[in-house]
């Protein structure tokens, strides 16, 4: 297969290949025509990958000092794992462990992903804030901003564009270090035109650490509940509590939704031509609630399972499944026998997909 190398900023990058550009070429302001003149060094600027073009790139120290700052609270929280061992201890409190990364990979790849990034379902306006605060909860900003770099993820899977590469980042930046960089910091409403008309949803796309507080105050008073009755005293039950709940939970929620960004790209089988780097990667499925068949989301990223037969163990997809049920959520979309069987054009997602920033 054909690849397009770019030179950018003096390093040499990999683009899309040149199968898959055909959506891209059909927009005419994805792909600028190159300027008849030279045109003035524009001011520096970070690509969506996170790498610096032009001349005036902000010193390597400087970068470190703000990802420093903006680290702090995810290291501290990922520090506190570390002192497990020191936490009073119960079985019951694995319990609490599992609800909650149960409890926040449903919110992520059940609703994060599959409903406020593609859409995969409806549901009412009630319910919908209702999915935007439970996807919150796993403390990885709001639905705005999540859902705009997912879908440029998808519109510029692999190339300089998209935001999380492993292509062209290291392991570790493109799992989770990209999230900290500047040109990943707004939430950039023109690729979530559809959720920011609800005042709502971008409310706590502003005040996106309401959710984690809120569901972490609850274990706390939980905890200081449990730990009265167990007669170890509210304080250490409290402590207890959140430590093996929320914080542990959380950390194991954020590293299984982060493979997504770097294992699925790297390692796994490719069982669609998708014109990227996307893997299927089963065992993963297991641990992420369905989302390491990811490439069969990226050949058709449209449909609610991605798992897309009855053995490609899916349960994000059996939980919306039971909420399709309930009544909560309705017009669901499966992928078609077509779609499964590899017969279908790459799915082109929406139009507001192909635009740069
Ligand atoms: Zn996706
Ligand atoms: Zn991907």
């Amino acid at each position: 297969m054909t690849q397009v190398v770019e030179n950018i900023g003096g390093m040499t990058v990999r683009a899309r290949p040149l199968s898959s550009v055909d959506a891209l070429a059909s927009v005419p302001s994805a792909m600028p025509a190159p300027a008849a003149t030279p045109a003035p060094p524009p001011a520096a600027r970070p690509a969506a990958s996170g790498i610096y073009i032009g001349a005036s790139a902000p010193t390597t120290f400087a970068r470190i000092l703000i990802m420093f700052r903006r680290l702090t609270l995810v290291a501290v929280i990922h520090l506190c794992v570390l002192f497990l061992p020191f936490v009073y201890f119960s079985w019951s409190l694995l319990f609490a462990t599992l609800f909650t990364y149960a409890f926040l990979m449903i919110g992520m790849a059940g609703w994060m992903h599959r409903y406020f990034s593609h859409r995969t379902f409806r549901t009412s306006r009630a319910f919908q804030f209702v999915l935007a605060f439970w996807a919150g909860c796993a403390a990885q900003r709001g639905t705005l901003w999540w859902a705009a770099h997912h879908r440029r993820h998808h519109a510029f899977a692999d190339t300089v564009d998209d935001p999380h590469t492993p292509a062209l980042l290291s392991f570790w930046r493109s799992h989770m270090a990209w999230i900290f960089e500047d040109a990943h910091q707004p939430s950039n409403y023109k690729w979530v035109r559809d959720l920011a008309r609800y005042p709502e949803l971008r409310f706590l796309d502003k005040w996106y650490w309401t959710p984690p507080i809120v569901y972490w105050s609850c274990f706390a008073l939980l905890g200081a509940w449990w730990g009265h009755a167990q007669g170890i005293g509210a304080g250490v039950g409290s402590r207890a509590m959140v430590v093996w709940g929320p914080v542990l939970g959380t950390v194991l929620a954020w590293h299984a939704t982060f493979c997504i960004n770097s294992i699925t790209h790297m390692w796994g089988k490719r069982r669609y031509d998708t014109g990227d780097d996307s893997r299927n990667v089963p065992w993963l499925s297991w641990f992420n609630f369905g989302e390491g068949w990811h490439n069969n989301h990226h050949y058709y990223p449209h449909s609610a399972n991605l798992g897309f037969h009855w053995w490609e163990v899916d349960p994000g997809y059996y939980v919306i499944l039971l909420t399709e049920k309930l009544g909560l959520i309705w017009d669901v979309k499966k992928a078609p026998p077509r779609a499964v069987e590899g017969q279908v054009r790459r799915a082109k997602p929406r139009p507001e997909h192909f635009e740069r920033d």
